[in-house]
C-alpha cells in the first residue's frame, strides 16, 4: 500500500465512523429532525407540562384516566393500531375523557432498516384503527423506541401527521416509582413533553403499575409548583390561554 492509499483508507474508514454516528444520532435522538420532522418539547409559553403515554390502550389505562379525572389533568395518548383493536372501548374511553390521542405505529415495530412502504403501512393502519374506534383521525406521531428512518418523512407528510418525541423519558418500565417520580420532577419545565407508558409495545393485561402509581404522586407535585397540564396541541401553541 502506498502511503497515499493508506492515508485515503484512513480517511474513508473515519468518515464511515462518522456517518454512522450521524446516522445513530438522527434515528435516536429526539431533537433531531433530519429523518423526519420531530418536536420535543412545548413553547415554554406558559407554566405547562404536556404528560404522554404511549403503548396503550391496555386493560389498566382505565384506571390511569381516573386518575387524570381526579385532577382534571388533559393528556396525550400515542396509541397502537393493534391495541386499539384488542381494545376499542379503552380508546373510546380516552377519546370521551377528552384527551388527545396520536398514532403510536400499528404493531409497534422498530422503523429503522424497514422500507418506506412498511412504514407508511404501520401508520396508515394505526390511522385508521383509531379513526375506526374513536372517530378522531391523529395529527400527532410518536415513533416506537423513538427511532426514525428514511421513509418516515414522506409517512409522515401524506397522513398530515406532525412527529413528536419527548423532553423527558420516564424510563417506567424498568425503573421504581420514586426514581420516576424524581426523573420526571426534575425534567419538568415549562413546554416539558414527559413521555410515559400506560401499555407495553402489544402485551396483553400489561403491568403498569409503576406508571400508574407515579402520575398518582407527580401530579399533585406537579400543581404544587404551580404548573399545570396541556395537550400536545395545546402545549406547541404559543397563544394558548
Ligand atoms: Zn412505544
Amino acid at each position: 500500500m502506498t502511503h497515499l492509499a493508506g492515508i485515503l483508507q484512513t480517511t474513508v474508514a473515519g468518515a464511515a465512523v462518522a456517518s454512522a454516528g450521524a446516522l445513530a444520532y438522527a434515528v435516536r435522538v429526539p431533537s433531531c429532525s433530519w429523518l423526519a420532522p420531530s418536536v420535543c418539547r412545548g413553547t415554554g409559553a406558559r407554566p405547562a407540562i404536556a404528560l404522554t403515554f404511549d403503548d396503550g390502550p391496555s386493560e389498566s389505562t382505565p384506571q390511569l384516566l381516573e386518575i387524570l379525572a381526579r385532577y382534571d389533568a388533559p393528556a396525550s395518548f400515542f396509541q397502537c393500531g393493534a391495541n386499539v383493536r384488542r381494545l376499542p372501548s379503552a380508546a373510546s374511553e380516552v377519546a370521551a375523557a377528552g384527551h388527545e390521542i396520536g398514532n403510536h405505529s400499528d404493531r409497534h415495530p422498530l422503523l429503522a432498516l424497514k422500507s418506506p412502504g412498511f412504514i407508511y403501512r404501520e401508520l396508515s393502519a394505526a390511522q385508521d384503527a383509531i379513526e375506526h374506534a374513536t372517530s378522531i383521525r391523529p395529527r400527532y406521531f410518536r415513533s416506537p423506541y423513538g427511532a426514525r428512518w428514511f421513509g418516515l418523512r414522506a409517512a409522515q407528510q401524506r397522513l398530515g401527521l406532525q412527529g413528536v418525541m419527548w423532553s423527558v423519558l420516564a424510563l417506567d418500565w424498568k425503573m421504581q416509582t420514586a426514581a420516576v417520580v424524581s426523573r420526571l420532577l426534575q425534567g419538568a419545565t415549562r413546554g416539558a413533553i414527559l413521555c410515559l407508558h400506560d401499555g407495553r409495545a402489544l402485551k396483553q393485561r400489561p403491568d403498569i403499575s409503576v406508571t400508574l402509581q407515579a402520575v398518582r404522586e407527580l401530579v399533585p407535585k406537579l400543581i404544587e409548583r404551580g404548573f399545570h397540564f396541556e395537550k400536545v396541541t395545546d402545549i406547541l401553541c404559543p397563544t394558548k390561554n
